[in-house]
């Protein structure tokens, strides 16, 4: 899933200056499950930024909507039409949910409501941790599971480097060194032969910015 975080609130705030008429969109999927940009998340900011705006004495409209993805064309189609009323819209999903907002909503003022932070993992509720740099050439059949692009501080194909110190990282001393794991989960499947396996240099070619990709099933339309 991808993991974010709310701006805060100040910030959000800032951001909407001279605006009197401002919507909310969240999205109900990853932002939903890190509990920074989904309904709930979106009904907390719309109520504090109408508190806070009449405090100021400023008569602001807020108004809010949750989206089941908003990175799918289809889903926010549902709420394009609403939208236009309004002079600037909060996006509460990720970069790329609020990017697809913003293509289709052209010219009307996007602003981010989160900072995206990674692809992650849910170990355990309310813990996320990055796990995936989506590098477009996976290498987890051959290290156990673990990638060492995400996990080892340098993303060294080929390791443990020099520093790796009883288990730590050199670069930082309370993470585990990625390549100790990586070894100690070979060790228990009996791979252990796999530690010795030369990795070529990364195929960095294999993935450009922007990336994309197209199901065979659509290829052609
Ligand atoms: S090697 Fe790591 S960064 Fe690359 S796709 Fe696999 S998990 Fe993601
Ligand atoms: S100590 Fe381990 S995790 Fe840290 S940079 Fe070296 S190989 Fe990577």
């Amino acid at each position: 899933m991808i993991v974010a975080e709310r701006k805060p609130f100040d910030e959000i705030k800032a951001m909407l200056a001279g605006y009197g008429k401002v919507f909310i969109l969240g999205c109900d999927t990853c932002v939903s499950v890190c509990m920074a940009g989904g309904r709930k998340e979106v009904g907390l900011l719309a109520s504090q930024l109408r508190m806070s705006f009449k405090k100021d004495g400023s008569d602001v409209v807020i108004d809010e909507d949750t989206v089941e993805r908003q990175c799918n064309k289809e889903y926010m189609e549902l709420v394009l039409n609403k939208l236009k009323d309004y002079q600037v819209v909060v996006s509460m999903a990720c970069g790329a949910g609020a990017q697809l907002l913003a293509d289709l909503t052209e010219p009307q003022q996007v602003l981010p409501g989160v900072n995206t932070r990674f692809i992650g993992m849910t170990p355990k509720d309310g813990n996320w941790v990055e796990r995936c740099r989506a590098c477009g050439d996976c290498v987890l059949g051959e290290t156990a599971g673990i990638c060492p692009i995400t996990v080892c501080a340098k993303g060294i194909l080929n390791g443990p480097c020099g520093g790796t110190d009883h288990g730590k990282c050199e670069v930082d001393k309370d993470k585990d060194c990625a390549w100790t794991l990586i070894h100690a989960r070979l060790d228990k499947m009996g791979k252990l032969d796999n530690i010795k396996k030369i990795f070529p240099p990364r195929k960095h070619g294999v993935k450009t910015h922007p990336a994309s990709q197209v199901h065979e099933v659509y290829k052609g339309e």
